[in-house]
């Protein structure tokens, strides 16, 4: 870890410098939720709105010239992230949900008829369960279920009986939300493809943590949010296959997404305008640009070494703690730690952290069905990034040495 320095790092992430109460610094562990901002995306939507700003596409003036170049700049910014083939691959959504919900009502629409089955795995956020439910109801297919270990692992010794002549597509997350479980996503898409199968990558908790390479997992479909890669809310993006993407009817319908208009018919643009409806969110768009160009230029092996000896330091530490126990303890994992104590609510125990200026996250983080499958009513849940240091563990592990002086 030596090689990586988070102190360095942390100095350009304004938010994590203030005292949340008095005298009382933040320790930020809540990055699976939303991780905080660097200055260069804070000032790239400044200087976006003080010098660019105007509608893209449409206009010959030179504000939206301007515009366009940098809101299709972002989109060639995204594609190298994921080593898409081409920029037209990358659609901006408004976040990991919306992808799931586009691809669910457009490609599931196409794919899923009476009868088959979606296959989707027990550690999925909600997410990426109910817009598949929502489908499965509309064209009368069934949801199946690949269960996890007790660690937190896929059963993949039943993935090969579970697809079968009635799987229409898989859906899955790269890495759990909640358990930090990293799945073998090669070995799922490989398995998938081996029987016709197209799947479905939430890329929600990978794309911050691992470079993502989409033709390397050749995965069909592939979503993410901005606001958990450092960059801003309300911006996310979909990636597909070309041949994918062209066969599926629009989304939504507007402006910007059409060739011809008439009352009788429309006709619709190519990729990938024909999923971009109306105004996007240029602004958001060009600050996902510079937060996945911040991203690409950290050394990722020492960002991985670090994050890896952080969630190693604190799944000791937490773990030392009597009365606790680690939920997710898969050896394959990332930057989630998520644990109970045997007899504190983790509600309680996140309201005195809290006080103690220690963000971290309670409750069944939008996985009810894998905190069901643990008998769980929720978990407190740790989770780190690359600017989180043993001091950041440190007062999580005194907090929690109070939590259990007040409550144990
Ligand atoms: N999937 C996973 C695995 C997630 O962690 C999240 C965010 N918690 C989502 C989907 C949904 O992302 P968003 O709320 O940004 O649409």
């Amino acid at each position: 870890t030596a090689s990586f320095d988070a102190e360095a790092l942390r100095a350009d992430f304004p938010a994590l410098e203030q005292d949340v109460y008095e005298d009382t610094p933040l320790a930020y562990l809540d990055n699976a939720a939303s991780s905080q901002k660097p200055t260069p995306v804070i000032e790239r939507l400044d200087t976006f709105y003080r010098e660019e700003n105007s509608n893209v596409h449409r206009g010959v003036h030179r504000l939206s010239q301007d515009a366009t170049e940098s809101y299709e700049a972002a989109r060639e910014s995204v594609a190298r992230f994921l080593n898409a083939p081409d920029p037209d691959q990358i659609v901006f959504t408004r976040g990991t949900t919306e992808g799931l919900n586009l691809v669910s009502s457009t490609f599931g629409r196409m794919v899923a008829e009476e009868g088959d089955e979606i296959l989707l795995t027990e550690m999925e956020h909600h997410s990426n369960i109910v817009p598949w439910q929502m489908l499965a109801e509309q064209v009368g297919a069934s949801i199946e279920v690949l269960p996890v270990t007790d660690r937190g692992e896929l059963r993949m010794d039943l993935l090969p009986e579970m697809l079968t002549d009635d799987t229409a597509l898989v859906a899955i997350s790269h890495v759990s939300n909640t358990l930090g479980t990293i799945n073998p996503m090669e070995d799922v898409i490989d398995a998938a493809h081996a029987d016709g199968v197209p799947v479905v990558v939430d890329g929600a908790q990978s794309a911050p943590h691992m470079p993502v390479d989409v033709q390397a997992l050749d995965a069909d479909f592939f979503v993410f949010s901005g606001h958990k890669v450092f960059g801003p809310t309300g911006i996310g993006v979909l990636y597909g296959k070309r041949e994918l993407l062209e066969a599926m009817p629009p989304y939504q319908g507007g402006g910007d997404m059409i060739d011809q208009v008439s009352f009788e018919e429309s006709t619709y643009d190519g990729l990938p305008h024909k999923f971009e409806a109306g105004t996007p969110n240029i602004a958001d768009a060009v600050g996902l640009g510079t937060a996945v160009e911040y991203i690409m230029d950290m050394d990722w092996n020492a960002v991985r070494a670090h994050e890896d000896d952080v969630l190693r330091y604190a799944t000791e530490q937490v773990g030392g703690i009597e009365g606790t126990q680690i939920v997710g303890t898969a050896p394959d994992k990332t930057s989630v730690l998520s644990f109970v104590f045997d007899d504190i609510h983790p509600y309680d125990a996140g309201t005195v952290l809290d006080r103690e200026g220690v963000a971290v996250r309670t409750g069944h983080h939008c996985t009810q069905p894998l905190l069901k499958r643990y008998g769980l009513p929720g978990t407190i849940r740790a989770s780190f990034a690359a600017y989180n240091t043993h001091e950041d563990v440190d007062r999580l592990v005194d907090g929690l040495h109070k939590v259990r002086h007040m409550f144990g």
